[in-house]
């Protein structure tokens, strides 16, 4: 039955602000909220809050980034601006000291990077959601947001029944589409868009490329780094970028932080060209001129691979991938080998499904919200977290922004609640 043809429910009366699911966007914002004096009802659709916050300390929980600003805000690769202002509220450092307040020291890695010093996200989730109780935040789990009634109330799905909220204000905190499994899953997408409320279809965002490979490169090497490699692209305007980092062959393609890093411009090169473009240094640190020569010097009865791990330190799966990609005339030839080597065209098909990704693009449009988050076409609800239409790498920059809008929201809204009726 679809939320318009629902019976009449009986009212979910929450005589402050609602916030509407329970991740790092949506509990930073009952934070905000009920420090602003108002209470605060938290409904999330998972039996426990934080899902995806938890599986994001399975990689260490990457909090943030050292990247001082202006630097950090450009890593936003979509909506960097409003980005920019939400962080003015709150920053890398900002959200440094409040982990700090709740028992958890963080430490700036070798790569900038943030993490607690546990680099775990249980503790951390442990002790906030214990201090948001003790602050008087009332959380009931179990309650799902399923859309709007024909009278444009929200309908709230909850053990017992299906009953419509009436709050003062309202913040979603729904997340993006990925690991729909953990909680979020987009589905409130077309129920804003049917309001109103302009939205961008969910895009995966931080995910591996499909490349067919082989059966034998694949079986070999799925699962191997290919380090350090560089990356070189023509991004969205049509600028010839290079970025050196690493990637990991998998069973489907390419993965690893390189590729998420440019994923926004391989994206949009697929969309707009339909293919990516993308050219693999497999030797950055050595000119090209120098590869040349030592692929050019008389082999001494050496096979290429042996002239290649001795000469170049080129071997396992990067020397594979040379054979994997090149045909066996360029592989005889050694000033075409040696440009190859330095630029490796790398055909790249489709970026992975939304559900493996770590993060989405796309979602509520930034020009839906004003600076303080509250939605244009929606009178009273606001919007924070990966909900929003913004993106970027991982990092520490997706935690960082969730938290950022988060704090906003949550505060904008509570000053809604004091001051309606
Ligand atoms: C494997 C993995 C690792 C990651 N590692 C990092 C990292 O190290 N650093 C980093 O910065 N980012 C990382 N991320 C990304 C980061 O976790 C997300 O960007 C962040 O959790 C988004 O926060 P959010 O509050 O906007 O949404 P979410 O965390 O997705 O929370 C949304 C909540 O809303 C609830 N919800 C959804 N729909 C409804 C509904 N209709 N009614 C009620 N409740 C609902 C969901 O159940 C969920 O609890 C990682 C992501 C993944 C998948």
């Amino acid at each position: 039955m679809s939320p318009s043809t629902l019976p009449a429910s009986v009212p979910l009366h929450c005589p402050g602000v609602a916030i509407i699911g329970g991740g790092p966007a949506g509990l930073m914002a009952a934070e905000a909220a009920r420090a602003a004096g108002v209470e605060v009802d938290l409904f999330e659709a998972k039996a426990s809050a934080g899902r995806k916050f938890l599986i994001a300390g399975r990689g260490g929980l990457n909090l943030t980034h050292g990247d001082p600003r202006p630097d950090f805000d450009r890593r936003y690769t979509l909506g960097a601006r409003s980005v920019a202002g939400w962080l003015d509220a709150f920053d890398g450092p900002a959200l440094r000291r409040w982990a700090a307040e709740l028992g958890v020291r963080t430490f700036v890695g070798t790569s900038g990077r943030v993490f607690p010093e546990d680099l775990k996200a249980a503790p951390l989730l442990r002790s906030w959601i214990a201090r948001l109780k003790a602050d008087g935040v009332r959380f009931h789990m179990r309650h799902r947001w399923i859309g709007f009634d024909g009278e444009g109330r929200a309908l709230v799905d909850m053990p017992g029944g299906t009953r419509h909220l009436e709050a003062r204000a309202v913040v979603l905190a729904l997340g993006g589409g990925s690991w729909p499994q953990l909680g979020s899953d987009g589905a409130w997408l077309p129920w804003l868009s049917a309001r109103g409320v302009p939205t961008r279809p969910l895009d995966a965002s931080n995910c591996g490329f499909e490349r067919p490979w082989t059966d034998l490169f694949r079986t070999r090497f799925a699962g191997a780094p290919l380090k350090p490699v560089a990356a070189l692209w023509t991004d969205a305007d049509g600028v010839a970028r290079s970025r050196q980092g690493e990637c990991v062959v998998s069973e489907y393609g390419l993965e690893g932080s390189l590729l998420y890093a440019i994923g926004a411009d391989l994206r949009a090169a697929l969309q707009a060209r339909g293919e990516a473009g993308l050219l693999l240094d497999l030797l950055p640190a050595t000119p090209e001129a120098k590869v040349r020569e030592a692929l050019g010097r008389d082999r001494d009865g050496r096979s290429l691979s042996e002239v290649l791990r001795r000469r170049l330190r080129l071997e396992g799966a990067k020397a594979a991938l040379l054979r994997e990609c090149l045909p066996p005339a360029t592989l005889g030839d050694p000033a075409a080998l040696a440009a190859a080597i330095k630029r490796l065209p790398i055909g790249l098909g489709p970026p992975r499904p939304i559900a493996e990704a770590i993060s989405t693009a796309g979602g509520i449009a930034l020009e839906a919200v004003d600076d303080d988050l509250a939605i244009r076409a929606l009178p009273g609800w606001y919007a924070c977290g990966e909900m929003l239409d913004w993106d970027a790498p991982t990092g520490g920059y997706l935690l960082t922004a969730c938290f950022a809008s988060g704090r906003i929201a949550g505060r904008t809204a509570a000053s809604r609640a004091a001051t309606r009726p």
